[in-house]
């Protein structure tokens, strides 16, 4: 299949020509034509599998081809969960967008509000956003969605755990009418909450699933290494960084404290590396992404705050310095490598206190994972034993949703991703009890304090 199968319009099809891609990838041979035809889509795939275009061009497509609801309202507004991965989206929609009459807006949390009204002012027609600061400026009324075409929600799981339900509501409703089309991709479609979501907001969807989101990543290998303790995890990781061959490495640790201490080790042995650390504001946080993705530095030390959506090409190497608390969210930090159909490498070190995080992704795989050995480096750490009784006992429900995606029962699968535990930086929430829109910019903006 080419993309001029699609009956794309010709400008478009010779910017994907120009970006150098031959033949659409799985998730857009299917949800291209699905959007095209104006049907709702529910769609998940695989971190890189190139959704971005997938709802970017029919999007484009659609705005080209039928006259504009209203002058003023925009007519597709794209929503994710995190700044980085709208400014990723907003970058390869501005690659279509630049030579056309579309105006095409982002309006990101943190960044300045009247600023964003100025913006809002000149009546885009695209908007993509986070969806906290979005909701802010419908509520005071900066701009309204009657004729609003065009609903994207990208990541849209992430969002929901993130609590932003309340706000995506609001955004819904104030765009709720006959000609609305919405797409909504998540990285699972097994989440109880992104299936009542999308009850309420879609309409006949049509349901796309490519792969399990959790399916193996063929083009990632994976090593695990047990380690005995900090000062050997440290260890590990000179000897990775020293020995491995590598365009770009990302290094995930627990703690944003750590980030900080880890890059300032290396710098120390006059390593290129950075750190995307809490004590950055966003101006310096946006730098250090911007230069990591031009390749300023070869080392990004950072929590999950860097394992969704973002798309580094030169990442050839993730190396897990602490395991992630949500098995999940493993999946997403090894994705950062192996883009788009290239090689990657991930490594995983497992010490005492992320042996159960480890076992929940064993379970997520669903595969018995072998550790691998470093001869001058090797562990005495071998696992923890499973205690019966206790282990029962302490079974958190993250634990059993993770067990519950193996068993194929309806019941078991409901409670996945409800489960109020910190994955890294994110804020802690429970279901129940939603923050407000302005509480959740400002646990965001805590990070940058
Ligand atoms: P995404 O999943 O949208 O973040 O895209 C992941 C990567 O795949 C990005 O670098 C895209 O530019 C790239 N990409 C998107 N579509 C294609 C395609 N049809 N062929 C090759 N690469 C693609």
């Amino acid at each position: 299949m080419q993309f001029s199968d699609f009956g794309l319009e010709s400008r478009l099809i010779s910017t994907v020509e120009h970006l150098g891609f031959t033949a659409p990838t799985e998730i857009q041979q299917q949800a291209i034509p699905a959007a095209m035809k104006g049907h709702d889509l529910i769609a998940s795939s695989k971190t890189g599998s190139g959704k971005t275009l997938a709802f970017i061009l029919p999007a484009l497509q659609r705005l080209a081809k039928n006259r504009a609801l209203s002058k003023r309202d925009p007519r597709v507004v794209i929503l994710t969960p995190t700044r980085e991965l709208a400014k990723q989206v907003f970058s390869q929609l501005r690659l279509f967008t630049s030579n056309t009459q579309f105006k095409a807006v982002l309006i990101l949390g943190g960044e300045n509000f009247n600023d964003q009204v100025k913006v809002l002012e000149k009546d885009p027609h695209f908007i993509v956003a986070t969806p906290g600061r979005l909701a802010d400026h419908l509520t005071q009324g900066h701009f309204y969605l009657n004729g609003l075409e065009l609903l994207i929600l990208d990541e849209a799981d992430r969002m929901l755990d993130l609590g932003f339900a309340k706000q995506l509501t609001q955004i819904n409703n104030a765009a709720d009418h006959r000609k609305r089309q919405t797409l909504l991709f998540s990285a699972t479609l097994d989440h109880a909450q992104v299936n009542e979501f999308a009850q309420e907001l879609l309409k006949k969807p049509k349901r796309i699933a490519i792969g399990g989101a959790f399916t193996e990543h063929n083009d990632i290998s994976k090593r695990f290494y047990l380690a005995d303790n900090l000062e050997h995890k440290e260890a590990l990781l000179q000897n990775f960084l020293k020995n491995e061959i590598y365009q770009q490495v990302i290094i995930f640790t627990a703690t944003r404290s750590d980030t900080e201490r880890l890059a300032n080790i290396l710098v120390k042995q006059d390593l290129s590396a950075v750190a995307l650390s809490g004590e950055l504001n966003q101006g310096q946080r946006n730098q250090i992404m911007e230069g990591f993705s031009k390749g300023h530095h070869k080392i990004l030390v950072t929590t999950d705050l860097a394992s969704r959506g973002l798309d580094l090409v030169n990442v050839s190497l993730v190396i897990n310095f602490d395991m992630p608390k949500h098995a999940e969210e493993f999946i997403h930090r090894i994705g950062r490598t192996g883009r788009a159909g290239s090689k990657g490498d991930a490594i995983a070190f497992v010490g005492p206190k992320d042996w159960l995080s480890f076992k929940n992704v064993e379970g997520l795989l669903e595969q018995t994972i072998s550790f691998d050995k470093v001869d001058s480096l090797q562990a005495k750490f071998k696992g923890l034993k499973p205690k019966k009784a206790k282990a029962k006992k302490s079974e958190t429900n993250a634990n059993k949703a993770i067990r519950s995606k193996t068993s194929k029962t309806k019941k078991a699968t409901k409670k996945v991703f409800h489960v109020a535990q910190d994955v890294g930086d994110m804020p802690i929430i429970k279901r129940k009890q939603p923050l407000s829109a302005q509480q959740i910019e400002d646990s965001k903006l805590d990070e940058t304090k």
